[in-house]
């Protein structure tokens, strides 16, 4: 049995412990806010409720395994989750919207075809295919195992050429079918592959900046995203997702986990063998331990500990956006039509990307806007009410020096844009909170309150996380910031590897 000391009560964090303590190993965290569940919040005032953080679950099949793995009860029997149908809705800047249906491929085919013209459907299913080689490709050495010591089978990307168009002829007998090269990035798939409907080509950038990446850079199998989301669906958490980071709370209290809230790690301890001893604590003093494990952002970990990344050879620095939210008390019952998530798209969607990746000037920035309106009456004060939350990717750090006015002036615009989806919106609001990526950083830690999208393949590895094993023996990194990257899913897969790094060792592969 092995003392376990991890920094941090992230998502990620409680996963790999409520697993090693399952293993029989003492676990504490230390954890500097009053909470746990790091960016995974509830906003409650006057009987409203708000996910300040994710509103979607993806992938559940990875939590269901954790729980299945960690206690007597399975995830099922912990919260209720309902599947997200409509899977979500587009409005486009021309008025063309689209109601996609949850994990049903026929029935998308159907509202791509009559949203943006008859094909559009067959076309986005061709995509999803060549998104679905990418995931097969890669989902083992991506996600299921811990990033191999030379990552270069992953610096390339897993997208298929396209098929040839089909040559006839002379011509054909001359050269026969010749494979293109596949396109580089997003962008080239939506100009090249997706020419032809410039609704799908909007519809795989947005889903590429939903996840925080700039779809002009990110490699083209990013589509395996739209894939994964389509195939496996998305799920809400009745009671808003933070009853999942309750539940797993609970979980780990039940494995005899304790909790330090209101401690802040400052350094972690190194024994004069190298290895990771324990962590210093802010105000004094600290714990020992066999084993560290880290749960925060990648920067506050070099600070914290700042050998752990000297054997990893730097990669190119990409920009890693923040969210802006806003929560929005309505007067007024949901309508009964109304669906769970839209997407409202930017009129300028090279002017936004300008903004949030190239540093351009705030002006005249034009956000596409998600739209989460839940069925919950949990987060209502009574089905007279409805409770909205809108969100954006905008740049790490924006409104930071007091531009206070400014981040108001930008939820005005965000409101103005949920009104193309939600007609009559902005005089149904009785109050609004604005939560800006200064509010995430003060929950996280994360500079800027950037928010690490889930690790891809390509690109040269630019987009590929930490590895969970340190260059400091002992010392291990978990959650979004490390292999296999951001969001709810991989932060669980990544409690997963490094539970399995600490129990089997270096030689630990994944579970298979
Ligand atoms: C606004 C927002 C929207 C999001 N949207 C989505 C989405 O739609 N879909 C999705 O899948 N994911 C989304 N995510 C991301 C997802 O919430 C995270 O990737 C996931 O929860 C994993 O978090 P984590 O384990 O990295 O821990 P984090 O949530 O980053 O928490 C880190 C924890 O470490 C603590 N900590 C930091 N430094 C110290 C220290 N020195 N000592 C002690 N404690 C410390 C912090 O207080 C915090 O509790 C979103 C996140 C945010 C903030």
């Amino acid at each position: 049995m092995a003392e376990i000391a991890v920094i941090g009560a992230g998502m990620g964090a409680m996963a790999a412990s409520a697993r090693l303590a399952l293993a029989g190993h003492r676990v504490t965290v230390h954890e500097r806010s009053g909470t746990h569940g790091g960016g995974v919040r509830r906003l409650e005032r006057d009987g409203f409720g708000f996910d300040t953080g994710p509103g979607v679950l993806h992938l559940p099949a990875v939590y269901r395994d954790l729980f299945l793995k960690t206690g007597r009860r399975k995830l099922e029997k912990c919260v209720e989750l309902v599947p997200v149908d409509p899977a979500e809705r587009h409005v486009f800047p021309d008025g063309t919207a689209a109601t996609l249906p949850n994990a049903s491929r026929a029935g998308v085919v159907r509202a791509l075809d009559s949203a943006a013209g008859p094909g559009a459907g067959e076309a986005w299913t061709a995509l999803l295919d060549r998104g679905r080689r990418v995931w097969e490709a890669a989902r083992r050495p991506l996600v299921e195992e811990p990033l191999p010591a030379d990552p270069g089978v992953l610096a390339a990307d897993f997208y298929p050429a396209a098929p040839p168009p089909p040559a006839r002829g002379l011509l054909r007998r001359l050269r026969g079918p010749r494979p293109a090269a596949p396109p580089a990035t997003v962008a080239d798939v939506g100009a090249g592959e997706l020419g032809a409907y410039p609704v799908l080509g909007a519809l795989l950038a947005q889903h590429a900046l939903a996840y925080g990446f700039d779809p002009r850079h990110a490699p083209a199998g990013t589509a395996m995203l739209p894939y994964v989301q389509e195939t496996f669906g998305g799920w809400y958490v009745r009671g808003g997702i933070r009853a999942l980071a309750d539940a797993l709370y609970e979980r780990c209290l039940e494995r005899r986990i304790e909790f330090a809230f209101g401690t802040e790690v400052v350094a972690v301890r190194v024994g004069a063998d190298g290895r990771a001893a324990g962590v210093e604590l802010a105000g004094g003093g600290g714990a020992d331990a066999d084993a560290v494990i880290a749960g925060v952002p990648r920067a506050r970990l070099a600070e914290l500990a700042p050998g752990a990344y000297a054997d990893v050879a730097p990669r190119a620095v990409r920009a890693v956006p923040a969210r802006m939210t806003v929560c929005l008390a309505l007067r007024g019952a949901r309508d009964g039509d109304a669906v769970h998530r839209t997407v409202v798209h930017s009129p300028d969607a090279a002017g936004e990307l300008a903004w949030i990746f190239d540093g351009r000037p705030e002006t005249d920035v034009s956000p596409t806007v998600t739209v989460l309106r839940p069925d919950d009456p949990a987060l209502r004060p009574d089905d007279g009410h409805e409770a909205v939350t809108l969100t954006a990717v905008v740049p790490a750090g924006a409104w930071a020096d007091g531009g206070e006015k400014a981040a108001e002036a930008f939820a005005d615009l965000m409101v103005a844009a949920a009104g193309r989806a939600v007609p009559g919106l902005a005089e149904r609001v009785l109050w609004r909170e604005v939560r800006t990526p200064a509010d995430i950083a003060a929950e996280t830690g994360a500079p800027g309150g950037a928010v690490p999208g889930p690790a891809l393949a390509g690109a040269g590895g630019a987009y590929l996380a930490q590895p969970n094993a340190t260059a400091v023996p002992g010392l291990y990194a978990v959650g979004g910031w490390s292999h296999p990257g951001g969001g709810l899913a991989h932060a669980g897969m990544s409690g997963a590897l490094v539970a399995g790094l600490i129990m089997e060792g270096a030689d630990f592969r994944g579970s298979r």
